[in-house]
């Protein structure tokens, strides 16, 4: 029995321009139910009174809380104001409002690296608040932790079903192409076309090439986010991944076989390999009914597919 069906239902996605929000987005299209979304220019989700007043005037029945300050290690590790003032501000003020104004469900939206840097692999939800973060990136997860809180807080002190999921590293159709601010997939299909394109052989990889990271593809995130949102109610927090992990060599090699370029990969050691292995245990989520579909090769081919569409 759906527990929370959307039929009917006014549904605010906030931060529908970036790759999870769209993907939400595209996913409610299959949903009978009203999807809602405001630009930046109508809507600066850092102001708590426009955020307020237009949560007010909508009448929304529930939230996909997708909207952040988002970026790749270099991004992260670089701009600590930006990744943890303007997260915090984001989620304060669409939550405190969400209960302001009656808002039946909200669904926060979470990372992988809240998890202390060296977690136990594959990392459990039970992980969380249980070691040091990662350098690179804490100013993120510390915005994200206080996230998943704002939402048991509601959930504890005026009853609102306000619900968290954690993905890990995201790739697919929207990404952000942009090779200081990029996470490492984006930033790989662009520098591995542009080696094709321009006959080079090699291809710099920052770091090692050894750290561990799990990829999922937008379009499975999406679906589980409306699954959890239609199916699950509970203040513990929800990892959802694929389970699998490799390594940052092996996604090159990857990628540069969707593209069709063959070369070799060298490593600038001068740029951090962040943390050594994140991959999650997905466990909580699979017993629910939800499993990611989208094999890896066929998730890349696509995101290279809307890379050549949409960003060249
Ligand atoms: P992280 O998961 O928070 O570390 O974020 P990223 O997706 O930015 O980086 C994942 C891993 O890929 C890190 O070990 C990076 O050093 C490595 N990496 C290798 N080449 C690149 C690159 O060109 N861009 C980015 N963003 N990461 C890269």
């Amino acid at each position: 029995m759906t527990e929370f069906p959307l039929t009917g239902k006014r549904i605010w996605v906030a931060g529908h321009r970036g790759m999870a929000g769209a993907a939400i987005a595209r996913r409610l299209a299959s949903e009978q139910c009203e999807v809602l979304t405001a630009t930046r220019a109508e809507l600066d989700l850092l102001s708590q009174a426009q955020v307020a007043a237009w949560m007010g005037d909508s009448k929304i029945d529930a939230v996909f809380l997708a909207a952040a300050t988002v970026g790749g290690i270099l991004a992260n590790s670089t701009r600590p104001v930006d990744f943890l003032y303007q997260n915090l501000v984001i989620e304060t003020n669409v939550i405190h409002a969400a209960w302001q104004t009656g808002v039946k469900k909200l669904l926060f939206l979470g990372s992988s690296c809240i998890y202390p840097r060296m977690a136990e692999q594959p990392m459990r939800e039970e992980a969380l608040l249980t070691g040091p973060l990662e350098p690179t990136n804490e100013w993120y997860a510390i915005a994200k932790i206080a996230g998943i809180k704002l939402c048991q807080a509601y959930r504890r002190q005026y009853g609102c079903d306000f619900i968290s999921a954690m993905p890990t590293n995201l790739y697919g159709p929207g990404d952000r192409y942009d090779a200081a601010a990029g996470h490492v997939v984006a930033a790989l299909i662009m520098k591995i076309h542009t080696a094709k394109a321009s006959d080079s052989r090699t291809v710099e990889l920052w770091g090692s090439g050894r750290p561990k990271r799990e990829f999922l593809f937008t379009e499975d995130l999406a679906d589980a986010c409306v699954f959890v949102m239609k199916n699950y109610s509970g203040e513990q927090f929800l990892n959802v991944g694929t389970g699998v992990d490799m390594t940052i060599l092996e996604l090159a090699n990857s990628i540069a076989s969707v593209i069709g370029w063959k070369g070799t990969f060298t490593f600038n050691t001068s740029k951090p390999d962040g943390t050594p292995r994140k991959v999650m245990d997905v466990g909580r989520l699979g017993a629910l009914g939800w499993s990611a579909t989208t094999g890896f090769e066929a998730g890349l081919k696509q995101a290279y597919d809307w890379y050549l569409a949409n960003v060249l």
